[in-house]
């Protein structure tokens, strides 16, 4: 399959996994980091960070129900601020860990978005920005104001590490997490785009012809009446269609109806319109001289006096009668479509399977 934007999917599991797996990168490396600069209280809190990201990764992706992603949302954010608390009390401000309070908000706010109800996701980011917020502006005035603190300050070179691997960490999952976002909300407006398509189609078509819906030519007229371009009407009807109903059932005349009109549909030009008028009636529009458009309807009218309708094994011959009518400069549509309502009256009454232009 040829790679395009709109192939990839961005699901839930998808940023869960994203969110731990990062996690459990730059945990392991703060972990074997905090043990080769001997400060091995960091050490062991990574060791249960790892655990949880691991865990996290492993169940967060397998739960269907939002409830229990939920819980792995807390657990993720929780962890955040417990170890980015611990590192700046424990090696001091300058390594920059605080990063992590600010990088979580924009990704836990995205996440939770597409992922809870409104309400919970309005709640829960309050608490988080509140929490975040309070925990570092608490921490920071701590650890500079109170000589105790930090507890095992690092040398220059280790800090220039820890700034380094911090900065990269944050900017790499704002950076990864805002294109996860852009493709969500790419992929959910092309969905929307194609919704609407369909809800147009439905709302301006006829379900069992396909064919337009009698509404949804208003437009159409309307453009008509302002035209100066030629066009004629001619509208049709089954002949016997109630007979055709009694004797094959329903589904034969649904199959009789599909298939007129589908010869009528195919029989017309690319500008022309057919549009289902009533039960069996059908409404064609056709454009060009009466000429033309005679032509055009003849041709159509044979064709359906050619076919036979298969249903259930049973091979069913069924006819249309017309009444035709061509663009006249003292007529409205309405009118137009009376004289052509007429006309069809006329074949009816005079042995059906005709067209009447007269
Ligand atoms: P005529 O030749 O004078 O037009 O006679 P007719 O039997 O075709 O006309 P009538 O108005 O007596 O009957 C039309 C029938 O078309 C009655 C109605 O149940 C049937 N009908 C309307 N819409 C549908 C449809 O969607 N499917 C089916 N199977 N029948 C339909
Ligand atoms: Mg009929
Ligand atoms: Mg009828």
């Amino acid at each position: 399959m040829k790679f395009s934007i709109d192939n990839i999917h961005i699901s839930n599991s998808l940023k869960y996994r994203a969110m731990f797996a990062c996690g459990g990168i730059i945990h392991t490396c703060f972990l074997i980091l905090f043990f080769m600069i001997g400060v091995e209280e960091m050490g062991i809190v990574n060791i249960f960070s790892v655990i949880l990201y691991i865990l996290g990764s492993l169940f967060s992706v397998s739960h269907r129900t939002g409830h229990m992603r939920y819980g792995w949302m807390i657990a993720f954010f929780s962890e955040i601020i417990v170890h980015t608390i611990l590192c700046m009390i424990i090696v001091g401000m300058e390594a920059d860990f605080y990063l992590f309070l600010l990088v979580i908000l924009p990704i836990s706010t995205y996440v939770l978005f597409f992922s809870c109800d409104i309400k919970v996701f309005l709640r829960t980011i309050t608490v988080f920005i509140i929490i975040s917020l309070l925990a570092g502006s608490i921490t920071v005035m701590a650890v500079s104001s109170s000589d105790n603190f930090p507890i095992c300050p690092l040398d220059y070179s280790d800090i220039s590490i820890f700034r380094m691997i911090n900065m990269i960490s944050a900017a790499i999952m704002l950076i990864g997490f805002s294109l996860l976002f852009v493709l969500e909300v790419h992929a959910l407006i092309k969905d929307l785009g194609s919704s609407n398509q369909q809800l147009e189609y439905t709302a301006t078509h006829d379900a069992l012809t396909g064919l337009f819906n009698r509404h949804s030519l208003k437009p159409l007229f309307e453009e008509l009446s302002g035209s100066r371009n030629n066009f004629c009407i001619a509208l049709g009807d089954i002949d016997n269609f109630k007979k055709v109903n009694d004797t094959y059932g329903h589904d034969g005349g649904d199959a009789v109806l599909k298939k007129l009109t589908a010869l009528i549909a195919d029989g017309i030009d690319e500008n022309d319109v057919a549009c289902r008028w009533g039960g069996e009636e059908i409404l064609v529009i056709l454009r060009g001289t009466r000429f033309e458009c005679l032509e055009k309807i003849t041709r159509i009218h044979k064709n359906i006096r050619a076919c036979s309708v298969e249903s259930n094994g049973t091979m069913i011959n069924a006819t249309m009668t017309f009444g035709f009518v061509e663009k006249h400069a003292d007529k409205n549509i309405e009118e137009l479509i009376s004289i052509a309502d007429k006309r069809l009256y006329k074949g009816k009454t005079s042995g059906k399977n005709v067209i009447i232009t007269e």
